[in-house]
């Protein structure tokens, strides 16, 4: 395949189940109940040992690069239990080296103490909680459950935070905010963030609902979708983010924020087109050729589809050299990196800078300013239109 042996990788472990599904979900996750329990050796088990499996076989073939961040997600991987997870951690934990950035996805109806213990059992450093709301009527909107144990989940993970603060390696957390939702009102965006910054996580990342075609909520809301809400949401989320940079959060991503320190390096790998190497449903790896361009493998989304896979590389797609460097461009204006200003073109970026949405940084960096990032993807349309050749 002409590949080039990465030095280093990031790791993503798809674990493609939940307690329920919410009704906006679009990524693959199933509920897990009888998943667990109506079958002799239950599913569950097959995919967790076969995504570890398939990831040892990967970085195998790769000549054993060094793992540099390691990324559980979903679905919840904290749905598995204490038990489950333990086993799945110290399985993962097996195939990395020590000191390297590593999180793991949770919801706050599956994290026990107990969870939290397991996950810092193995050298979990980062745990991402999607809280979304803390507004029942808005989690109800959402067809997502509400967590009653809310306020105690976020008491235990603080102290467990807390208790790690004189250890060498310090537990992070980051909490999952939506903003944007459907009719939410200014005074409820205002809350969640003010909630959120009251809390003091390391992180929070803050996303505009996304109404995906083939969802519950897509259904539910008929042709007109979310449109008739756009202009509401627009305002509300843009109060949020107010509130989360005055609080003392830099906005690093368009959708993510982070206290000094805080920032996710697993994410900053993505958006620097670093390579990674992914296993589980769906889970995505990228690679690097000797040419420039870029090989994208991707695992099967269904469970047994993924069970059954022959090739250890599932489905691929190359991406030309001329995809990647638009690619890489257009991740680096999503974040405060942004990209060389010899990448764009001299026409594009003299109108980005006249109207403000852009700044020259370093004498050679172009880095989107707020106004711009609220126009990032007329922007990105507009750098399309221009580039070389179409991407
Ligand atoms: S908890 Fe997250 S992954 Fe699971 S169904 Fe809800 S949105 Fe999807």
């Amino acid at each position: 395949m002409s590949l080039l042996l990465p030095p280093s990788v990031g790791v993503y472990v798809h674990v493609p189940w939940c307690r329920s599904k919410c009704d906006y979900c679009a990524f693959v996750s199933q509920p897990l109940c009888d998943r667990i329990t109506k079958t002799p050796r239950p599913i569950v088990d097959e995919v967790m040992y076969h995504s570890v499996a398939l990831l040892e076989r990967r970085l195998e073939f790769l000549g054993r690069p060094a793992v540099t961040t390691v990324y559980i997600g979903g679905g919840t991987p904290t749905a598995l239990g204490p038990r489950r997870l333990d086993q799945f951690l110290g399985a993962i934990r097996g195939l990395m080296g020590e000191g390297v950035e590593w999180s793991v996805e949770a919801n706050p109806r599956s994290l026990a103490p107990e969870t939290i213990a397991v996950c810092r059992k193995h050298g979990v450093t980062r745990i991402s909680l999607g809280v979304q709301s803390f507004q029942p009527r808005i989690l109800q909107s959402l067809g997502r459950e509400s967590a009653s144990n809310l306020a105690r989940v976020l008491e235990n993970l603080k102290r467990a935070v807390e208790r790690t603060r004189s250890a060498g390696r310090p537990l992070g957390w980051s909490l999952d905010l939506m903003t944007g939702v459907l009719d939410m009102s200014l005074l409820e965006a205002v809350d969640d963030a003010e909630r959120a910054v009251a809390l003091a996580p390391d992180h929070i990342s803050l996303y505009d609902l996304s109404v995906e075609a083939g969802t519950a909520l897509a259904r539910r809301l008929g042709p007109r979708g979310a449109r008739r809400f756009a202009d509401r949401a627009t305002e509300v989320s843009a109060a949020a983010r107010r509130i989360l940079m005055a609080g003392g959060y830099h906005r690093y991503e368009i959708s993510a924020y982070c206290r000094p320190g805080g920032e996710c390096l697993h994410n900053r790998g993505y958006w620097r087109m670093q390579p990674f190497v992914g296993a589980g449903p769906s889970a995505v790896s990228s690679l690097s050729r000797r040419d420039g361009s870029i090989v994208r493998f991707s695992d099967p989304p269904g469970v047994e589809e993924f069970l059954a896979m022959r090739d250890p590389w599932g489905t691929r797609e190359h991406v030309s050299v001329s995809r990647a460097a638009f690619e890489r461009v257009m991740l680096g204006l999503r974040t405060d990196e942004g990209t060389t200003l010899s990448a764009l073109p001299p026409a594009v970026v003299d109108g980005w800078l006249a109207r403000g949405f852009a700044d020259i940084q370093d004498e050679d960096r172009v880095v989107m300013t707020e106004a711009g990032w609220e126009q990032l993807d007329p922007c990105l349309r507009e750098l399309s239109s221009a580039w070389d050749e179409p991407p």
